[in-house]
């Protein structure tokens, strides 16, 4: 079911307006907030984001990019013009797969598993809670807490496809390069996905360029991913480019999906997300 205007306005945090001047009826009645990084449950969610967290997200980071950059300049190095229009198909496909990618893991972390389970709760479930309940927290992290572990995931196809480019010789890399195109279009998406759903949260003190994009619909734009954000956040999972919530949508693909995994281990879908928006002081 997609989200009307009044659903937007009622049921998801007024973002455009950080003075909180544009309270909806449903926050006013409340003695404590909904959401906001006043909310109990964000504030205590936040505080779980610790400095080993934070070295590994560096660490990580560092080796991604001079991966990227070892492995963006072969690439453009042994570029076939004559082929374009395979290379053409190969980046889409990536940038396609890398936008189901980003559901899939989004979906999978805001629906089912607690912030309770050991290890992967804390480092892994932890943001995504945060990210319902206090949106426009995402707008404060710096590069390193909003990219790191989508760089993090990357670094291991990046060293396989450095291993490979380095080691093959010319012919295998041609007969592959579509391949490789596909790859490294997969893994750069991939990577910036937090950094493109961030810039859908980011109403002010956007560079043009990136308003343009947004505008274009070639990256997540702001009034596209503000549907996923009206409670219970049951829709719109895809923060990439967003281009494939659309057709997922129209096959109700997260509903049935959600309705097999319920009826087979009898798990409540978003039922740890339901208990931290309802936290109160
Ligand atoms: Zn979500
Ligand atoms: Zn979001």
């Amino acid at each position: 079911m997609t989200k009307d205007d009044s659903a937007i306005i009622e049921r998801s945090m007024c973002e455009e307006d950080p003075n909180g001047n544009s309270l909806s009826q449903a926050e006013q009645t409340d003695s404590a907030p909904r959401w906001g990084s006043q909310h109990a449950g964000a504030k205590e969610l936040a505080a779980g984001y610790t400095p080993a967290k934070r070295v590994q997200e560096t660490l990580c980071l560092a080796a991604a990019i001079c991966l990227m950059a070892v492995n963006g300049a072969y690439l453009a190095a042994r570029f076939d013009p004559s082929n374009w229009f395979g290379v053409l198909v190969g980046a889409l496909a990536g940038i396609l797969t890398a936008d189901f990618f980003s559901g899939l893991v989004h979906w999978g972390a805001d629906t089912w598993g607690s912030v309770d389970i050991p290890v992967l709760g804390k480092a892994f479930l932890r943001p995504f809670r945060e990210h319902h309940i206090d949106p426009t927290a995402i707008t404060r992290h710096d590069f390193i807490e909003t990219n790191g572990d989508n760089f993090a995931v990357c670094v291991p196809v990046l060293a396989y496809m450095t291993a490979r480019l380095m080691s093959a010789d010319q012919a295998a890399i041609q007969a592959e390069y579509n391949w490789l195109a596909y790859l490294y279009m997969l893994i750069l998406f991939v990577s910036l996905t937090n950094q493109f759903h961030k810039w859908s949260h980011t109403y002010f003190g956007l560079p043009w360029y990136i308003n343009a994009l947004q505008a274009m619909h070639l990256i997540l734009p702001k009034r596209h991913h503000r549907i996923h954000h009206v409670s219970p956040h049951e829709t719109y999972f895809c923060i990439t480019t967003g281009w494939l919530n659309y057709p997922l949508e129209l096959i109700g693909f997260w509903t049935t999906l959600e309705y097999w995994i319920e009826k087979t281990t009898g798990a409540k879908p978003r039922s740890d997300d339901m208990n931290w928006a309802s936290k109160r002081e």
